[in-house]
């Protein structure tokens, strides 16, 4: 039987750059990566795909998951709900692939407690201070200002949390941000 893979949360405010931390890791391919691609009720943005980005749902579907337990972890973040597959993640560590969760800090709190002592990283990605976050933020344009402004405050919220992390990396250089992480990720594979 395959050795478990491990489970590496990674967490951030918004427009700190994780998606992109995100897919520059999953292209290198010794590290055995699975994205866990999360189930949303939050409208589908330009580019995005469903299954791919999101699994967009309607609010029954997502509670009616809920109810059936369908969930390592969900949350409500900014109006719209959020949820990780448990199906998916816990069949894609049996197979001993190392599972990557990009989710908020609520979530994140739920697998810490689930998953205590079990193989898991956890890994805070930092902005290099607010105003950058706020550029960040906002030059993503595809939001509207009220719901950039909830965003902003859930970051404040958020950056709070950071230490409750294994290992926070501030992302001011994104290569090195990268490097950081892979290394942090090969440590713990041995
Ligand atoms: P966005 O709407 O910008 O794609 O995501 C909003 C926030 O929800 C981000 O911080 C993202 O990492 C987080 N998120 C995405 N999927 C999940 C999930 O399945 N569970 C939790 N708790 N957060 C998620």
């Amino acid at each position: 039987m395959a050795k478990r893979g491990l489970l590496i949360v990674i967490s951030g405010p918004s427009g700190v750059g994780k998606g992109t931390v995100r897919e520059l890791l999953m292209g290198d391919r010794e590290l055995d990566l699975v994205y866990s691609v999360s189930y949303t009720t939050r409208a589908m943005r330009p580019g995005e795909k469903d299954g791919v980005d999101y699994h967009f749902v309607d609010e029954t579907t997502f509670r009616k998951m809920v109810a059936e337990g369908g969930f390592l972890e969900h949350t409500n973040f900014v109006s719209h709900n959020y949820g990780t597959p448990k199906k998916e993640v816990f069949a894609a560590l049996e197979e001993g692939h190392n599972v990557i969760l990009e989710i908020e800090v609520n979530g994140a709190h739920q697998i810490m407690k689930k998953c205590k002592g079990e193989n898991l990283l956890t890994i805070f990605i930092l902005p290099p201070d607010r105003e950058t976050l706020l550029e960040r933020l906002v030059g993503r344009d595809t939001e509207d200002p009220e719901v950039i402004k909830a965003r902003l405050e859930k970051a404040s919220r958020e950056l709070a949390m950071a230490k409750d992390y294994d290992y926070q990396i501030v992302n001011d250089d994104l290569g090195k941000a990268v490097e950081a992480i892979r290394s942090l990720i090969r440590a713990r594979l041995g």
